[in-house]
């Protein structure tokens, strides 16, 4: 039960954060929900997901390109609800193409969204948490924090990069009651997922179904999607007290991808 804790969920106006912000509110969170999109739409979902759960929502739209925006965003969360139990950095995006091909500006967006926020958002978060005497700082990273796969050099140095960054910060606030941890997710059927099927057939030479069938679902064993469900029953837990003792770590959701 979650009640009277305040969430911020990175990137919560699509996929995965949006999908997280409503199971943290389901469970009784406060939540600040943040991203990129069209303003009626947010606040259909801001609503939403208030009026379903009888909780608090907020919406900020900090840009994870931006250090100060994100600084705001979090000193929003204490002057909206006077504190800051959990964090989750989710916000991400995707390109893929072979190295000698891949363009400077988005290998820059990639390591600045997916890797720097997250930096950004847990070092304004900390001295709430530490004053508080607890704090859950959740990073949405992937199979890719894990393992390779061609054409995601960005993406794949930047969630390798969210590996190192929680383990280091899980060390260094150990004894003051603050975990945080990673969710390594396999495929999940997102509109990150959905806009680079058609990039990977381009970048492979082969068609949609086939990138479906012989890409994407050939590395997860199961060869089913990962769903939202499955991805809240493990933040749950992570932000739970039963994850008090769980630091530095992570939890795979990927059918089995990274035991290959
Ligand atoms: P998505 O595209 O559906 O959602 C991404 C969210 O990030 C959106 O709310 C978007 O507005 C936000 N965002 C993007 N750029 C931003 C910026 N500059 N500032 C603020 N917000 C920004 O993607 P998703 O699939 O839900 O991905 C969410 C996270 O999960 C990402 O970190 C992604 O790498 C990770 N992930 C996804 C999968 C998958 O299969 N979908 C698997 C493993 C990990």
């Amino acid at each position: 039960d979650l009640t009277g804790q305040v969430a911020i969920v990175t990137g919560s106006t699509s996929g995965i954060g949006a999908a997280m912000a409503d199971a943290l509110a389901s469970n009784g969170a406060n939540v600040i929900i943040n991203g990129l999109g069209d303003a009626d739409a947010i606040e259909k979902e801001r609503a939403g997901i208030a009026e379903r759960h009888g909780v608090e929502v907020r919406y900020h739209p900090a840009n994870m390109l931006k250090s100060a925006e994100i600084a705001d965003m979090v000193a929003f969360a204490e002057r909206e609800f006077g504190r800051l139990d959990i964090l989750m950095n989710n916000a991400g995006i995707q390109h893929v193409a072979p190295v000698d091909e891949f363009p400077e500006d988005k290998w820059d967006a990639i390591i600045a969204i997916n890797l720097t926020s997250v930096f950004h958002a847990a070092k304004a978060a900390l001295p709430i948490m530490k004053r508080q005497g607890r704090g859950r700082i959740v990073n949405l990273a992937s199979a890719h924090g894990l393992v390779a796969s061609p054409f995601k050099s960005a993406y794949v140095a930047a969630k390798h990069g969210v590996m190192g960054f929680t383990k280091t910060l899980a060390l260094e606030v150990a004894e003051q009651g603050i975990t945080c941890n990673a969710i390594c997710p396999g495929y999940v059927k997102t509109p990150l997922v959905e806009n680079q099927i058609g990039d990977t057939a381009k970048a492979r030479g082969i068609t949609e179904e086939e990138v479906v069938r012989d890409v994407l679902l050939a590395a997860q064993p199961t060869k089913q999607f990962v769903t939202y469900d499955q991805l809240a029953g493990a933040l749950l837990y992570l932000v739970s007290d039963a994850g008090a003792n769980m630091n530095g770590s992570w939890i795979s959701v990927d059918g089995g991808w990274t035991a290959k």
